[in-house]
């Protein structure tokens, strides 16, 4: 029986884990889908050569309190990352890393 109230336990703590995971990711999913129209729209030469276009976009939208390090990482490693600092600078960007700065980097350097 306590094997049993343990299975249930452990089925409604998945559960819990589970529900709070699809709402990060359609949070996430939104912010990835702005992301993905800057960075897939061809009328700017720049975001073709976007390397975070060949990577998990995850990277770029870490969960609350999540490391930047490994977007930051692809991002030092970019061609374009000047033009999309000043095109997120520019669009007021407030979610997501994007010229290897974070959100909060990005309202200081606009300070
Ligand atoms: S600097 Fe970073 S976010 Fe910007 S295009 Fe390059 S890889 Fe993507």
């Amino acid at each position: 029986m306590e094997k049993a109230d343990n299975y249930i336990n452990e089925y409604e703590y998945k559960d819990a884990v589970i529900k709070a995971r699809i709402s990060t990711l359609e949070i996430a999913s939104a912010e990835i889908a702005a992301h993905n129209r800057m960075a897939d729209n061809s009328d700017d030469p720049w975001q073709a050569q976007a390397l975070c276009a060949r990577v998990d976009y995850e990277l770029f939208f870490p969960e609350k309190g999540g490391s930047a390090r490994d977007a930051k990482k692809v991002c030092a490693r970019c061609p374009v990352r000047e033009q999309c600092l000043d095109a997120a600078l520019s669009n007021g960007e407030s979610y997501g890393i994007w010229g290897g700065y974070t959100e909060r980097e990005r309202r200081k350097l606009q300070k």
